[in-house]
């Protein structure tokens, strides 16, 4: 593919803007392998292109590539349902909502439907053909429409897209190619309707695309200096330096213009985690226990902390006059607002409009004079009689969007645990310091109020005794269990977005042998028995596998749900009822164990579960197993429990198929260690 040196689309001329069929044309060509080395190439070559000929369209073209219109914390959803996107491909298309129901129905793949209708229709006029920044502009204001007639004006929007798309094809059977093959021809409709349901589903995952930019820039910015195109060290340094800015600053509408202008190589001195921009959190490992913690950390220092049981919070500030300096916080900033005060959670969703009885008291938590912070805190719901933690249920109960500070009932309480960023001294954040040195500052210039804002309990020791006791007193103050955390050396920096090593926790579950709960998609449900026939009475999850960018099926469960909850459930998922299973749904297609309906992939549940069995009725990490086991079995949940609704998780960010089957794995080393050692005895 490099050798070829091909141009993937040839009629797109300097200067111009970037042609949708063009992103198109590479989506395709994604579409027809799985090899992440050939779709990396594609990738790259394409933005190479886009960097040559029209790069003030980057930006958008990397938004459409990764299936995002804007950063996670503009809080700009697409995701929209089968029902109005089938009622605005018949419209556009001249065909009737019956007609595309029954293609949906026999297809599957709403994509397909959409190629399929526009590539039958006969064309009277040929339309301008799309552009990227066109199609993304449109998309966007698809997803910003609000208010009364919205579904209208959303279709009205969706129509006017299919009816431009595939302006050079449409009428012609679309070149011939058989779209009813899920690997057919570039079609602009396809990949439109694909955008609007959430998924492109081209195997193309949003660390790929982050590689080939990195690649695509090292080698253009090489070829405009004159140089050799980079050696593979060169091409992997540049991406480390995205990867880490990225994790940083996770914002391409900051870091792209950035790049474009000061090269890829500078993007660290002037890229940096900004306040207002919400980082990916740093993640723990789970442990099953306090001597594995011991082994992990021997002869380091470490620190645990309680492990409070509520809603991941970052909370950031700026004062009115620094603001200018921070450019990406203008997404998050209101526009009344002069300074800024947000929190987001761990998946930089923005929860301002939850807590503003949080955000009203900020200033009153500083020490000293101050002019920005970010900092990760864990909000608990706290009661103000006994002036203690109270559960997490009782957070769920607090409403969700445009709180009102008088209406709130279940005050919460704030503790910190990190300080990322504090006024921003020469704007260097404080991420790379030492967690001892993070915390030390964290201390010195914050104060505790009880009830509102406190800094998460430690005990700095590494004697299993006193480990002991300190998880047992974080129990009875009603926290989960531990964090145990590196303290000082350089490993103890705060590690944006990554599952470290240099974070354990240590629930109480674990120590009972329970396990760790799993976080799963609901993808189908089954009608009650007896009194429960009116709702659902048990239902169909899965775990996500990234890399096929599918949800493969591990349990049905059916305990764990009281009556209201079944109730609650029911009125959530019945509008998300869907015809047929998704094609990127991996499930047994043995009629018995058909679920009664199926749904968007879009709830996600927290379950325990006693143990992991394979099983041929389920498909969860099949692949990892294969060979091994027969073929065709996946790891399934014995006896799974329900203990939350994850509303902080999107689907994508269940628990991984890898995981699922890392689980597995080490429940089958133990089973055998016990066994050798009862064989022993
Ligand atoms: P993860 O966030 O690791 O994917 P999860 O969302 O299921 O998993 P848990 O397994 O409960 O969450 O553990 C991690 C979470 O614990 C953090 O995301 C944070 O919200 C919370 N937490 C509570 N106390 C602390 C603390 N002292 N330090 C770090 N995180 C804490």
């Amino acid at each position: 593919l490099k050798a070829s040196g091909k141009d993937p689309y040839p009629d797109w001329k300097a200067g111009e803007p970037v042609p949708y069929a063009a992103l198109c044309t590479t989506f395709s060509l994604v579409e027809m392998t799985t090899k992440r080395l050939i779709i990396l190439a594609h990738c790259s070559l394409f933005l190479q292109q886009v960097l040559r000929l029209t790069p003030n369209d980057l930006l958008p073209t990397v938004q459409l590539m990764i299936n995002k219109l804007a950063a996670d914390y503009a809080g700009i959803e697409l995701g929209i349902g089968e029902s109005l996107i089938m009622k605005a491909i018949g419209e556009s298309t001249g065909r009737s909502l019956q007609v595309i129901k029954a293609d949906q129905h026999e297809i599957g793949d709403l994509g397909l439907v959409a190629a399929k209708s526009r590539g039958n229709q006969p064309t009277m006029f040929k339309p301008k053909p799309l552009t990227v920044r066109g199609v993304h502009e449109g998309l966007l204001g698809i997803a910003k429409v609000q208010g009364h007639g919205s579904q209208d004006k959303k279709i009205s929007g969706i129509k006017k897209l299919l009816s431009a798309a595939d302006s050079a094809t449409a009428g012609k059977g679309n070149k011939g190619v058989d779209i009813t093959n899920d690997k057919g021809g570039p079609s602009e409709a396809k990949f439109i309707v694909r955008f609007l349901e959430g998924k492109l589903r081209l195997g193309l995952a949003e660390r790929t695309v982050l590689v080939a930019l990195a690649q695509a820039i090292v080698t253009h910015e090489a070829a405009v200096a004159g140089e050799k195109p980079p050696t593979p060290e060169r091409l992997a340094e540049g991406e480390s330096v995205l990867k880490s800015v990225y994790s940083e600053l996770p914002a391409y509408e900051v870091i792209i213009p950035a790049m474009l202008e000061h090269g890829l190589f500078n993007l660290p001195k002037v890229c940096k985690l900004q306040p207002g921009v919400p980082l990916k959190p740093m993640l723990a490992k789970p442990t099953k226990s306090i001597t594995e913690v011991l082994d992990r950390f021997e002869g380091k220092e470490f620190t645990c902390e309680y492990k409070y049981d509520g809603e991941r919070a970052q909370i950031h500030f700026v004062a009115p006059d620094h603001i200018h300096k921070y450019p990406g916080s203008a997404v998050t900033l209101q526009r009344d607002q002069k300074g800024l005060s947000a929190i987001f959670s761990r998946n930089s969703e923005d929860l301002s409009k939850k807590y503003p009885d949080v955000l009203g008291k900020l200033e009153s938590w500083v020490k000293e004079d101050v002019n920005s912070f970010v900092l990760d805190c864990e909000t608990v719901a706290w009661d103000t009689i006994n002036k203690k933690v109270l559960p997490f249920q009782q957070l769920m109960t607090r409403k969700r969007k445009d709180v009102k500070v008088e209406d709130v009932k279940v005050k919460v309480c704030v503790f910190a645990f990190d300080l990322l960023f504090f006024n921003g001294e020469h704007r260097q954040p404080c991420v790379k310091k030492s967690l001892r040195e993070r915390r030390d500052l964290l201390h010195q210039c914050f104060q505790p109020i009880e009830g509102e804002f406190q800094f998460a309990q430690f005990g700095d020791t590494n004697v299993l005794d006193e480990i002991q006791d300190l998880l047992e007193e974080s129990v009875k103050a009603s926290c989960e269990g531990l964090m145990v955390k590196m303290l000082d050396t350089s490993e103890s920096g705060y590690e944006p977005s990554k599952r470290s090593r240099n974070w354990l926790k240590v629930k109480k579950d674990y120590l009972a042998g329970v396990g760790d709960s799993l976080d799963l998609v609901v993808l189908g449900a089954y009608y009650g028995r007896g009194k429960r026939t009116s709702v659902y009475g048990a239902f169909l999850l899965a775990a996500y596998n990234p890399n096929t960018d599918t949800y493969e099926t591990i349990c049905n469960i059916g305990t764990g749900f009281s009556e209201a909850k079944l109730e609650e459930f029911h009125k959530e998922l019945s509008p998300l009822v869907i015809d047929r299973p998704k094609p990127f749904y991996s499930h047994s297609t043995v009629p018995k164990d058909q679920p009664d309906v199926w749904f968007e992939p879009r709830l996600v549940w927290e379950v325990k579960t006693a143990d992991l069995t394979l099983s041929p009725r389920y498909k969860a990490a099949a692949d990892e197993f294969e060979g091994t086991t027969g073929g065709g079995k996946g790891v399934s949940l014995r006896f799974p429990r329900f203990i939350k609704s994850r509303e902080d998780k999107k689907p994508e960010q269940a628990t991984t198929t890898r995981a699922v089957a890392e689980m597995y794995r080490k429940q089958e080393a133990v089973a055998q260690e016990t066994a050798g050692k009862r064989g022993v005895d």
